[in-house]
């Protein structure tokens, strides 16, 4: 059995093809972004999607879809596999009779960032790489750290100055080499990162630098698909940092669709703050290439505040665009009152995930989603790592309980009136 069907590297820009299994970050020629193909007449011929529903539910059970060449070097937490929950709240709220959460709160580290960087650092295990590189504004930092560990790694990780204090602490946890990183722009990181393949040779484990991590993004499309009956939901829904979760999803929804196991398409909804939404401002140009944007202190969701993606953010309004879908940003307020309904969903999500609930608001309101729509929003990161936000968004109760029989009973009679 084949275990793999990834067959080598291609370059976005000059179209270049790499053999697979050496350490590329982005194209030694011309520096564009390099993308890992597979042969899926191949995959046509010899998979089918009734092959996976007996395998472990994590998301290597869709191991041929990615570039891994081994199991043994597979370096795995249980990452993936998580539910998609059909809404009872918000979807009444909105109209919706068919939104559902993928709920990525549920991830090792607490966040989707475990996808990625349990395949990133798998490959890297497997071509011998021994340390690497990742920025972060905290979730990829810790899932990083964690899986480098397990692998035996020596991870180094640049956290952004705006990083919480315990998102900070997690990363140490983990037992990364850290250092603040202090910047103007993304524009500042990024430049100092494509210089450092260059010169330094230095393995990168940063988004779309590193052409393994959105490769497990992919996953997402392929449990949603499975768990709706091998249908493609109507809309999908992610919040846009890098843009490597959307794009990973957007890719793995082209696959299924190639192999001919999912019929339709999603449109893909990239979601940003208002205070620095390039790949929304793009969007609402109609061009196919971002520029800077914003100001990324402005806001809460810090796991989204990226105000240049990485060259151009082409492939985002790519998957934006190919798919019918469109780009919306939202306000601190917005993503608060988010917050508040995924509670009465059972989900405590960080705010840069509950910004996929408020554009969907946001969305209907506009009418660019209908209530027959079979929506999935997906909530990439849980709010326990960033729980000044949830002490915002819920006010504390002032009730005071002494305790006797006589009291809980005046409580209760005072609180069920
Ligand atoms: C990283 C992150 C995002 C954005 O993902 P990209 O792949 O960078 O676009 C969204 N939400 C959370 C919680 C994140 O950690
Ligand atoms: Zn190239």
């Amino acid at each position: 059995m084949t275990w793999s069907y990834a067959t080598h590297y291609s370059c976005d820009n000059c179209m270049e093809h790499y053999e697979l299994i050496q350490p590329l970050n982005t194209c030694p020629i011309c520096g564009g972004l390099l993308e890992i193909q597979y042969d899926l007449d191949r995959m046509k011929l010899e998979l089918h999607p009734k092959l996976f529903d007996s395998r472990e539910p994590s998301m290597w059970r869709w191991h041929e879809f990615y570039p891994l060449q081994n199991g043994t070097n597979m370096v795995s937490m249980g990452e993936g596999g998580t539910p998609l929950l059909p809404s009872v709240y918000a979807g009444r709220m909105l109209g919706l009779s068919n939104l559902y959460f993928k709920n990525d709160a549920m991830m090792p580290t607490g966040s989707f960032k475990d996808r990625g960087f349990s395949l990133a650092v798998s490959f890297a295990k497997e071509m011998g790489i021994t340390r690497g590189l990742t920025y972060s504004s905290g979730n990829a930092g810790a899932s990083f750290a964690a899986y480098a560990r397990r692998a035996g790694l020596d991870a180094t990780v640049l956290v952004e100055y705006l990083a919480n204090p315990i998102k900070k602490g997690i990363i140490g946890l983990y037992g990364a080499r850290t250092a603040t990183l202090h910047f103007e722009s993304m524009t500042d990181i990024t430049a100092m990162l494509e210089q450092a393949v260059k010169e330094l040779g230095l393995y990168q484990f940063v988004n779309f630098i590193n052409p393994a991590r959105h490769e497990a993004m992919k996953s997402y499309a392929y449990e949603i698909s499975q768990a709706l009956g091998w249908k493609a939901p109507d809309v999908m829904i992610h919040p846009v940092g890098t843009g490597g979760g959307i794009w990973g999803a957007w890719k793995g929804f082209c696959e299924l669709n190639q192999l001919g196991w999912i019929e339709s398409l999603p449109r893909m909804v990239a979601v940003q703050p208002k205070a620095t939404g390039p790949i929304v401002q793009a969007f609402n140009q109609g061009a196919r290439h971002a520029e800077k944007h914003g100001d990324s202190t402005q806001t809460i969701a810090q796991s989204i505040a990226a105000d240049a993606p990485i060259q151009g953010g082409r492939r985002v309004l790519n998957a934006v665009y190919d798919s019918g879908g469109f780009a919306e940003a939202v306000t601190n307020e917005e993503i608060i009152e988010a917050v508040q309904w995924l509670g009465n969903e059972g989900i405590c999500a960080e705010p840069a995930s509950a910004a996929s609930l408020a554009a969907l608001k946001r969305a209907v309101s506009a009418g660019t989603v209908q209530p027959d729509d079979c929506v999935v929003c997906v909530i990439t990161g849980s709010g326990l790592k960033q729980p000044s936000i949830i002490q915002q968004a819920v006010a504390e109760s002032q009730l005071e309980l002494t305790a006797s029989f006589d009291n809980l009973n005046k409580l209760l009679t005072a609180l069920w009136k």
